[in-house]
């Protein structure tokens, strides 16, 4: 990757973090974000506010978990479930991982969404499962983050929040947008009962029209040579 690529990376990490913010699915210092690079991933750095983070201050840490970050910089605490993700998954080009309310609301209780809405399709199935508590930034959520991952896009922690993964950074802090409006959606319905539930059958049609539907990404411009030479 050339120096001019990995600062424009780091910078789009930066801009997704205070997108989040602006975005209110995440607040204070709360979250992280990862995305895949040749050798390894690019990583927020733990506990560093958003609106002060710049493009040095993101952590490079390889497949083995060796990082390289400015001094006074650690990698996010939840480093281990960033690098275990990205290498199980090579499908997935980035990760966002925020504590949005209505989320974490569900995963309190220890629910997942349901298919109360077609959107759900975003996040690869009919539903979009929590993952059982474990503590944050241990090798336990981890794997059970990567296990509630098997076949989705997306995940809730139990008593924490939220994972959304994606092609690309876009997409993944799309994503997480969506889950959590399916979470209030889903918030909303039980305050009036027990929502009816789209069938297996249209998520597994919906599925298999869903291509990109969804957020489509702009390919970067690139000018035409003059013609004539
Ligand atoms: P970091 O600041 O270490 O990334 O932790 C935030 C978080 O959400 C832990 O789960
Ligand atoms: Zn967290």
């Amino acid at each position: 990757m050339s120096s001019r690529d990995d600062r424009a990376l780091r910078q789009s990490i930066v801009t997704a973090c205070r997108e989040m913010t602006a975005a209110g699915i995440n607040q204070g210092t709360s979250g992280n974000i990862s995305v895949r690079v040749e050798d390894g991933i690019l990583l927020t750095p733990s506990g560093l506010a958003y609106d002060q983070m710049t493009p040095d201050d993101i952590v490079f840490m390889d497949w083995d978990g060796g990082w390289t970050a400015r001094e006074g910089n650690v990698p996010s605490t939840e480093w281990r479930f960033h690098l275990d993700i990205l290498k199980a998954k090579p499908e997935a080009g980035a990760v966002v991982h925020a504590h949005p309310t209505y989320c974490t609301t569900l995963a309190i209780m220890h629910r997942g969404i349901p298919a109360i809405h077609y959107m759900i399709a975003a996040a690869g199935g009919n539903d979009i499962p929590c993952a059982p508590y474990a503590q944050y930034g241990t090798a336990e959520l981890s794997r059970l983050a990567l296990e509630a991952l098997a076949d989705r896009r997306a995940c809730l922690l139990a008593h924490h929040g939220l994972i959304a993964t994606g092609v690309s950074l876009r997409k993944a802090l799309w994503l997480a947008v969506e889950v959590e409006t399916l979470a209030r959606q889903y918030h909303g319905c039980l305050q009036i009962g027990t929502p009816p539930l789209l069938p297996d059958e249209e998520i597994d049609s919906i599925l298999k029209r869903w291509g990109q539907y969804g957020l489509r990404e702009r390919k970067p411009q690139v000018s035409a040579p003059a013609a004539g030479g």
